[in-house]
């Protein structure tokens, strides 16, 4: 049941949107998620009167009303705004977290070389957010993480990172799907929790958000018996 108040004195930290791994001062690593979901979210939990910090990759999106905003623009700025906002009640980690940055970001602008028609750019692995905010002394009560596949079996990589991330919940997408994924403003989940899965949508990721924290109270409740 959807009150003003349902989520009043909670504290919600959701992360949103991509991360950018800068090559040189002018080239970087990104994606295509708009942010929109986390976005919704972090909407949708202060319209429940949650307190609520949204930390944001670089979208052009504008902040919800009621929300704090931290801009990053980084996996490792990330990492590092989403653990100084804990302690939390809840974490729902909907950015599309880079994997991957360059060892080694060039100081200035990486020219091309007459004769030399390859770059190798070596890249490091970033920090798992969603396994660090799990493990993190002060662990929120309820831990949820988003996957965005393109390809194979939903359910067995959901369950995948449900056990190897230590989250309480995962809400897949399959991106590059027509009227589902990053850039559109619909979307479909598949939801998953260690007491089973529900879909929810395809709806506006507006609705949507409102149906994840509908579900998440009942997650969290189901975890709280077990
Ligand atoms: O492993 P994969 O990237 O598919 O998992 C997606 C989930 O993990 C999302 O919730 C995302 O925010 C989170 N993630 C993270 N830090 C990373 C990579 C992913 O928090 N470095």
């Amino acid at each position: 049941m959807t009150t003003a108040d349902a989520l009043a004195g909670r504290r919600i930290v959701v992360s949103a949107g991509p991360t950018y791994e800068d090559i040189d001062p002018v080239r970087f690593l990104g994606n295509r998620s708009s942010g929109r979901m986390g976005f919704a979210i972090a909407a949708a939990a202060a319209r429940r009167g949650a307190d609520v910090v949204l930390v944001a990759g670089p979208v052009s999106l504008p902040t919800p009303p009621g929300v704090a905003r931290v801009d990053v623009r980084s996996a490792r700025d990330m990492h590092r705004a989403v653990l100084d906002a804990l302690p939390a009640d809840a974490y729902v980690g909907a950015a599309a977290v880079a994997d991957w940055t360059p060892v080694a970001p060039a100081a200035a602008k990486l020219k091309k070389q007459p004769g030399v028609d390859r770059l190798v750019l070596e890249l490091q692995r970033t920090a798992d957010i969603l396994a660090d905010v799990a493990r993190h002394p002060s662990r929120p009560r309820l831990v949820v993480g988003f996957a965005a596949e393109t390809s194979g079996d939903l359910a067995a990589h959901a369950q995948g990172k449900l056990r190897d991330k230590g989250a309480d919940a995962i809400a897949a997408n399959r991106v590059g799907v027509a009227g589902s994924g990053f850039e559109s403003p619909d979307n479909a989940l598949e939801v998953w929790w260690r007491g089973g899965s529900r879909s929810l949508g395809p709806a506006p990721k507006t609705a949507l958000a409102d149906q994840l924290l509908d579900l998440l109270d009942t997650i969290a409740a189901s975890t709280d018996r077990a």
